[in-house]
């Protein structure tokens, strides 16, 4: 299967949480009203669910990243170079020969 560094995948996530969060600002200023004097309930939940978005968007991108295309959480890999430590012979790395 194909894999994708943590890196790609984070900035992938963080990349989707700022489109996301760029859309909802032009949406809000597009069809939002102005915001009145005092705290209406209401205001306060799409404030709050514009807020949360982004975040969560991201978040959630990410999960669905490193599920589909993260490292196997059951596969052993070695400390310093990652190779996957299956089958090896003896206590040590056959790739980098880092003890285990
Ligand atoms: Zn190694």
């Amino acid at each position: 299967m194909a894999r994708l560094h943590w890196f790609w995948r984070a900035a992938i996530a963080m990349f989707l949480g700022g489109v996301t969060q760029f859309v909802l600002i032009v949406l809000a200023e597009r069809y939002l009203p102005p915001r009145g004097v005092g705290v209406d309930l209401g205001e306060l939940a799409v404030g709050a669910f514009l807020f949360f978005l982004p975040p969560v968007t991201t978040l959630a991108v990410h999960a669905v990243l490193s599920r589909r295309y993260g490292d196997s959480p059951r596969e052993t890999r070695c400390r310093k170079c990652g190779y996957i430590l299956r089958g090896i012979p003896e206590p040590r790395c056959s790739e980098c020969g880092e003890r285990i």
